[in-house]
């Protein structure tokens, strides 16, 4: 079967094989997918995610050892998570609830490492518990996690001054940003930490995330290196790991074009070699591992046209995908059941939530849409369901697995009940 080429403005993205019109993922036709379980759902390809942890794995680790830390906000479904533990994968996580569905996933709590901001005294105490490794982000945390022991090897994030991203909302590493130990402060901390008595094994600096550039990463590397030095020359720590963060993008557009992870790793690698003494790396890709491995699917319910635009109105929104709505991320969208069919004309792709904001892709070329028609959102993996809510009352939705052409539920859809599975009604209120 012939790879389908997408076309919109000349840009071509990922193909998919195509099936007499019907796209084919993860060896299924996506509108049975669709027919399945319902939509909108979220459909994982399992060998896509595999290979891309395993490319990011071998680039850098042909080279040095490095550890990658998967960035588990990105997408935290147990099976997911399972997969990549299965492939021996860290983790990096961002909250006590990321650590323990981690645990729950069979990640040992060493291969969890922990990087909070603004991480309360009862967050620490859990952590503890879990014995994850704790990257502290603040002095203030330093103190507190004195207190509490000092018995844990432990790193520090920084500020770097540098910041990446696709967006300003998630540029972390600029100067003056709420996270990291401030540049200036970094020696005086690490110093502080050894007198506290702990054990100080790493750095670690994260510049924002889903940039295509090496530049960011070049730089936030020459910084961390700097700092290592310093820190061994005024404490006398020998620092064991230097971890450079997330942020490696994909691309979402067709004409954009994908980070080189072998020029990436063999920059990173021979800087780091030259400066310093670190043996190995740690890197924490959240969105380049589960990003292009998921598509949403959506069910076209509406067609409309209103003069100067004409609308794809499907069953997901905001509330299911709010990248687009909150960073005005572009998403590739594909009507899989006419996969091979020519455009007839622009639309917008539109949800069922209330409000004007609320798009999934706007003057899209597409055949002839209508009503049942099965609407494919490529790159749906990161950030998508994890950042899904239950706004307007609409319950989250389904996730699947696909395997070389067998499909498994790893999520059910939320029921209308459990929406109101937590609310109590004052029995004053009832009579
Ligand atoms: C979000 C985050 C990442 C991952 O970012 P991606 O762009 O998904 O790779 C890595 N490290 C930290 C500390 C983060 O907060």
């Amino acid at each position: 079967m012939p790879a389908q080429q997408v076309h919109y403005g000349g840009m071509r993205v990922r193909d998919f094989e195509n099936d007499n019109g019907m796209m084919i993922f993860g060896g299924m036709r996506a509108a049975d997918i669709a027919d399945r379980f319902g939509t909108p759902v979220y459909v994982t390809d399992e060998q896509i995610l595999r290979g891309n942890y395993r490319r990011i794995h071998e680039a850098f680790n042909s080279r040095m050892p490095t550890e990658i830390h998967y960035a588990c906000k990105a997408n935290t479904n147990l099976a997911i998570l399972s997969i990549l533990n299965q492939e021996g994968s860290h983790i990096d996580a961002v909250s006590i609830g990321e650590v323990l569905t981690c645990l729950k996933a069979g990640f040992p709590a060493d291969r969890i490492m922990y990087t909070g901001v603004n991480v309360s005294d009862a967050e620490l105490k859990a952590l503890l518990e879990t014995g994850c490794r704790i990257n502290v982000d603040s002095e203030s945390e330093l103190e507190r996690l004195a207190k509490l022991t000092t018995d844990i090897p432990i790193s520090f994030r920084i500020t770097p001054g540098v910041a990446s991203g696709h967006s300003a909302k998630v540029m972390t590493g600029g100067k003056g940003a709420k996270f990291g130990i401030p540049y200036n402060r970094v020696v005086d901390v690490y110093a502080r930490a050894k007198d506290l008595g702990f054990d100080v094994k790493g750095i670690h600096a994260h510049t924002g995330s889903g940039g295509l550039s090496t530049e960011p990463f070049s730089e936030v590397v020459d910084v961390l290196c700097g700092l290592v030095n310093d820190i061994e020359a005024e404490t006398g720590i020998r620092l064991e790991f230097l971890d450079f963060g997330g942020g490696v993008g994909v691309p979402y557009k067709a004409q954009e074009e994908e980070i080189d992870l072998d020029e990436l790793a063999e920059e990173i690698v021979e800087t780091v070699r030259e400066e310093t003494s670190i043996k190995t790396l740690a890197l924490e890709p959240g969105r380049y591992i589960v990003c292009d491995s998921t598509i949403l699917l959506t069910r076209c319910v509406d067609v409309k046209d209103a003069g100067p635009k004409k609308y794809v109105g499907v069953d997901a929104g905001f509330n299911t995908l709010i990248r687009p709505a909150f960073y005005d991320s572009y998403h590739y969208v594909a009507i899989a059941n006419k996969f091979n069919r020519a455009c007839t004309a622009k639309y917008d792709v539109v949800g069922p939530i209330c409000e004007t904001g609320d798009y999934l892709a706007h003057d899209r070329a597409l055949p002839d849409p209508e009503e049942g028609d099965v609407v494919a959102v490529y790159n749906a993996g990161a950030y998508g369901f994890t950042m899904s809510s239950n706004y307007n009352s609409r319950p989250l939705c389904a996730e699947v697995l696909v395997n070389n052409g067998e499909a498994e539920l790893i999520r059910e859809a939320e029921s209308i009940e459990e929406l109101w599975r937590h609310q109590r009604i004052p029995e004053r209120l009832m009579r």
